[in-house]
């Protein structure tokens, strides 16, 4: 799960991290108040930022600089209702914008491979890092932290030197730890400040210029699998920006990712899902999804997911292998006869139950009389008859791509 920029930054601000002051507003006149406060409080001016999922906002025209009330206000109003790579943007961020010296690029990510956290930083922050590790790769810096102990300080140093941070050193090491931080305490497997800035400020006291490292723009990608530890987090999640397929599978407690294959599986396992995938490929057909029911499912749920199967209209056939355990034979049966009567478009279906109440399941099925329906008790020959109902169906050329 991604976070929105204002979100991401609440949480680098719980570890101590330096982020500057900001409001996160939905409308113009919301927006120049937020403005009129911090240019009241000595701000020259304030900067206006589009609150998407998506990266660059900034080539896209969605981070602006405005220098009074008026001109935050008519920002805000061109930016809210952008479109920025398919989103429309609902709400903006005002803060007092930096003066910057130099943008620099620090992220933590997990290293699957490594099994360790890996640390990434360059000098040539700001600008996408695809864009740097394409045409620049020497440019960006790696560090893995240790394992158990975390970012250690000299590995924060190396780091630091190596971005030529050597006059912030000691800021650069406490905010570098605060991201690894921020990463363990959120159980995030993405942690990126993309521009790691340096930040010239007058001195209140002195009034002599000073410059500091600050946290500009953050990108926080949760993990998924760790969220029923964090129910705050969960509460962060923006559903205007996902799809309406992820949000109905996650509401019905379905696994489901979309692939691009015409054969719509539902199974039960995530094991047996990924068999029945293989054994599709195998027989020469390409699987339209993953889907895992999960154990015990009920009618309501195997009809949310024959919804969400028929959904993709690249779907010529469908694949159910069930194979009863907690999940009951019979009230899978009666979940895909009641689905079926509810759906518009009928798609043949082919469908192996096995295991507990396999035999009633298999009478409902037949007493439902659906032509479109075969049950089948091998799994070979499921696979094989769902692979070549998907290659018989009729379908125009050239309507599905
Ligand atoms: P992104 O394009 O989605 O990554 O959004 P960013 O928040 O990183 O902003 C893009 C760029 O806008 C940054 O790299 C900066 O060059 C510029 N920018 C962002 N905030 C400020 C600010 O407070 N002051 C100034 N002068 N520029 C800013
Ligand atoms: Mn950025």
């Amino acid at each position: 799960m991604k976070l929105q920029e204002y979100r991401a930054k609440t949480l680098l601000l719980e570890q101590g991290l330096p982020v500057p002051a900001y409001t996160v507003v939905d409308n113009a006149p919301a927006a120049r108040t937020a403005a009129e406060g911090y240019l009241s409080a000595g701000a020259g001016k304030v900067v206006i930022k589009a609150q998407v999922l998506v990266g660059g906002r900034g080539k896209a025209g969605g981070v602006k600089l405005a220098a009074s009330a008026d001109e935050a206000a008519a920002v805000a109003g061109q930016i809210l209702g952008m479109d920025i790579k398919g989103i429309t943007v609902r709400r903006v961020l005002v803060a007092p914008a930096a003066d910057i010296a130099h943008e620099y690029y620090l992220a933590c990510v997990l290293d699957r491979g490594a099994r360790k956290v890996l640390f990434m930083g360059s000098a040539e922050g700001g600008v996408e890092i695809e864009t740097v590790a394409a045409e620049k790769p020497g440019a960006i810096s790696y560090i893995h932290a240790h394992p158990h102990l975390g970012l250690l300080d000299y590995q924060a140093k190396l780091l630091g030197f190596d971005l030529g941070l050597g006059g912030h050193l000691r800021d650069f090491v406490a905010i570098a730890k605060g991201l690894y931080a921020t990463m363990v305490a959120n159980d995030a497997d993405l942690v990126e400040i993309n521009p790691l800035a340096i930040v010239r400020t007058t001195d209140a006291q002195t009034g002599l210029p000073v410059e500091s490292l600050q946290c500009l723009d953050a990108k926080i990608t949760l993990d998924d699998s760790a969220l029923v530890r964090h129910p705050q987090l969960e509460a962060m999640r923006d559903l205007d920006e996902e799809d309406p397929v992820d949000v109905t599978a996650r509401e019905q407690g379905l696994s489901f990712i979309k692939l691009d294959g015409t054969i719509g599986c539902m199974v039960n396992g995530a094991g047996l899902a990924m068999t029945t995938m293989d054994l599709i490929s195998r027989a020469g057909g390409e699987a339209a999804n993953f889907l895992d029911v999960g154990g015990g499912a009920k009618a309501n749920k195997v009809e949310a997911a024959m919804r969400l199967i028929l959904a993709d209209p690249h779907v010529r056939a469908i694949l159910v292998n069930i194979f009863g355990g907690i999940a009951r034979g019979d009230e899978i049966a009666h979940g895909l006869v009641e689905a079926r009567r509810a759906q518009e478009r009928h798609v043949p279906m082919v469908v192996r139950i096995v295991g507990t109440n396999a035999d009633e399941a298999a009478r409902i099925l037949a007493a439902a009389g659906d032509p479109d329906i075969q049950t089948v008790f091998s799994l070979d020959e499921a696979v094989e008859r769902a692979v070549a109902a998907a290659n018989e169906a009729s379908v125009p050329a050239g309507t599905i791509a």
